[in-house]
């Protein structure tokens, strides 16, 4: 579970969060929704550790992240996927996806949760016709699932996205909501930013981001779990 409690943002003087409290319940999806400007990759770049100046308190399986750097919070399984994807370009597929294999103990093969380039492909059939194509000569959506891709091959267990459908034709965001959605079933945490309501159907809770402040909380009824 992932707990954020009485969490602020700045840049510079400009204060861009203000007292964000909320949870992320284990398999849980949990959706940031606002408009341009809300805050919204401020929250995910602040609970990455990307923000220099962020005040209040982070607890992810009960370890207070405050403090911890990108790369420690990634070991300790938080993945971040940026709304630019971050992918290399100039690599393939393939190589796009083994770079991100941890090289600690913790993540050996042996681990029976490891996931694998088999899993990720199995999640997106699309990408295994494509492993020795340059990563800049994919579309958008299949950019998308790439870098989804590649955040789970560093072991994640809890997925901080950026809008993930952004600019993403309907086919594809139909593909990338499915493999979100047994990402969740396998019991994977999600807290995803979006600007639209593409995803609220499979939304455990939807929260309203407005001027950096939570405005609102509203659970979905349908899907909330007992
Ligand atoms: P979008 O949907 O357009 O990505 P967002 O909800 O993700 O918007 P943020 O990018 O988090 O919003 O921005 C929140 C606030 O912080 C905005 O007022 C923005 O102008 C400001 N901001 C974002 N990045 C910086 C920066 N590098 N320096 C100064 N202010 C910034």
């Amino acid at each position: 579970m992932l707990e954020v409690r009485h969490l602020s943002a700045h840049y510079g003087q400009a204060q861009a969060l203000f007292d964000i409290s909320f949870q992320v319940a284990k398999g849980s999806m949990v959706l940031i929704q606002g408009l341009n400007g809300a805050g919204k990759s401020t929250l995910l770049k602040s609970l990455m550790g990307l923000m220099p100046q962020v005040q209040g308190e982070i607890f992810w399986q009960g370890e207070n992240l405050m403090g911890k750097a990108p790369h420690q919070r990634s070991h300790l399984g938080l993945g971040y996927v940026p709304e630019d994807r971050r992918l290399f370009s100039a690599l393939t597929v393939r190589q796009n996806l083994e770079i991100a294999v941890p090289h600690t103990g913790r993540h050996l093969a042996s681990n029976p949760a490891h996931l694998g380039l088999g899993d990720v492909l199995n999640l997106f059939p699309s990408l295994e016709g494509m492993l020795d194509r340059p990563a800049a000569q994919m579309s958008g959506g299949e950019q998308q699932m790439l870098a989804l891709g590649r955040t789970l091959m560093t072991q994640a267990r809890m997925l901080l996205l950026d809008e993930p459908c952004e600019g993403i034709s309907p086919l594809l965001v139909q593909s990338i909501a499915a493999a979100l959605a047994r990402l969740k079933q396998d019991g994977l945490s999600l807290l995803i930013a979006e600007q639209n309501q593409t995803l609220t159907p499979l939304a455990d809770q939807v929260l309203n981001l407005a001027g950096g402040v939570l405005s609102s909380q509203v659970v979905s009824p349908r899907l909330t779990r007992p």
